[in-house]
């Protein structure tokens, strides 16, 4: 039993007092991306209305505050993933631009003709088509973990699979599609034991359960705000500070350099060398004040709320007839589905017709659907903000389609 008042929380988020369609929103899409407390909204409205101005080239006051929010959202990022200083955490758009910024600097540099970059099949397409870009650039070759029938990664493949030609390990913490949650810290140890380099797409972890980079003994760790109550448009990638300062830069620009003549041009250190241009301030600034907010929570209370969710969820769900929950038991919080009489599709659009925002399709996991020879499933997905109502208000809703489309 925790001490949080659930109710409370709730009442933080403005945007789920409403009716759609006629019914109280179910908001139930959190995988896609998650609902923004009033703190996070005002830390917004305070920037733009007291603090707004460009970072880091300014000696006026405003100029000055800005680059102080800016910085001490670092920090607080910094801190969140347990970094060993703020100057390993780089401001990108979200995990996808994480993901690329390594593919296109770590990966160019050091994946070589021939060697292996090792994904699995549960990977998001973000996890996915940077590593195939990188591989067609050098002629390496990709390799995959496979899923088990159970929606877990067969681990029983790895020590075939994980040989010292893997140059790269990249994999998804918790899968978007299945829930699955990875056995982080073991796959990274096991991947360090070969010499390969780990990089851990926090997308659907990092604002659900406790995540400290140390301890789970990745090189990189790239997670979006948006998921985590953040704006869109703001995210971070973590890198072990040793192979940040041997990176090359990215995107060129503004910010990024020491000096620069018409020829050439030096570099600052990490993590300004890789954040050219005018950064996102005011997103950053949204996403330490999102940090603030779930660390006065506790993560490990996000995560229990949530797993009780998801467990109400699946217990429903496995009742309804014709429908078959995806993933192993130990997941994170989501559910997704197949209905046997109902194309996701339709099945989502009878949810929105009742107020329920569910997700229907293939998730950005198109091989994976492939491999389960599913068009594509129904998802719902929670976040501390929902309640044991809800998911049993949900579950009438689906017994109401099965009637609808099962005639
Ligand atoms: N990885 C996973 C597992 C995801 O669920 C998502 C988003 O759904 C992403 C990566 C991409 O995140 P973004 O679109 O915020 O960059």
């Amino acid at each position: 039993m925790t001490s949080i008042d659930w109710a409370k929380v709730r009442s933080d988020f403005p945007i789920l007092a409403q009716q759609v369609n006629g019914r109280p929103l179910l908001y139930l899409d959190n995988a896609a991306s998650s609902q923004k407390p009033r703190a996070v909204i005002d830390a917004l409205v305070k920037y733009y209305e007291h603090d707004n101005a460009n970072v880091h080239r300014g000696l006026h006051e405003l100029s000055s505050r800005a680059t102080d929010a800016f910085e001490g959202a670092r920090t607080k990022v910094a801190r969140y993933l347990g970094a060993e200083s703020a100057e390993e955490i780089i401001f990108t758009r979200g995990t996808t631009e994480g993901i690329n910024l390594v593919a296109n600097t770590w990966g160019v540099a050091n994946v070589k003709a021939g060697d292996v970059i090792l994904l699995t099949e549960m990977e998001h397409h973000s996890n996915l088509v940077p590593w195939q870009l990188l591989a067609e650039k050098v002629g390496a070759r990709l390799r995959f973990i496979p899923v088990a029938d159970d929606g877990s990664l067969a681990l029983d493949r790895l020590g075939e699979l994980l040989t010292p030609e893997v140059k790269l390990f990249a994999f998804v913490q918790v899968s978007n599609s299945l829930g699955t949650i990875n056995p982080a810290a073991e796959l990274c140890r096991a991947a360090r034991a070969v010499g390969a380099v780990t990089l851990v797409d926090g997308a659907q972890s990092a604002g659900h359960m406790p995540v400290n980079v140390r301890e789970l003994g990745c090189d990189f760790y790239a997670f979006s705000g948006h998921k985590i109550c953040a704006p869109t448009g703001i995210g971070a990638l973590w890198g072990r500070r040793e192979l940040l300062e041997k990176m090359p830069p990215w995107h060129g620009g503004g910010e990024m350099i020491v000096s620069v003549t018409y020829e050439r041009a030096t570099y600052k250190q990490p993590p300004h060398k890789f954040e050219a241009g005018t950064p996102n301030i005011a997103g950053a600034v949204g996403l330490g004040a999102a940090i603030d907010y779930l660390e006065a929570i506790g993560r490990q209370n996000i995560f229990d709320h949530g797993a009780e969710l998801t467990e109400r969820a699946v217990k429903h769900l496995g009742e309804i007839p014709g429908i078959r929950v995806l993933g192993p038991m130990h997941r994170g919080a989501l559910a997704a589905f197949h209905a046997e009489w109902a194309h996701p599709h339709d099945l989502t659009t009878f949810a929105n017709e009742h107020g329920l925002a569910l997700r229907g399709g293939h998730h950005c996991t198109q091989p994976l659907m492939r491999k389960l020879k599913l068009p594509g499933t129904t998802r719902a997905s929670f976040y501390f903000y929902n309640t044991a109502d809800e998911v049993d208000r949900m579950a009438a809703i689906l017994r109401d389609a099965r009637k609808f489309f099962d005639r």
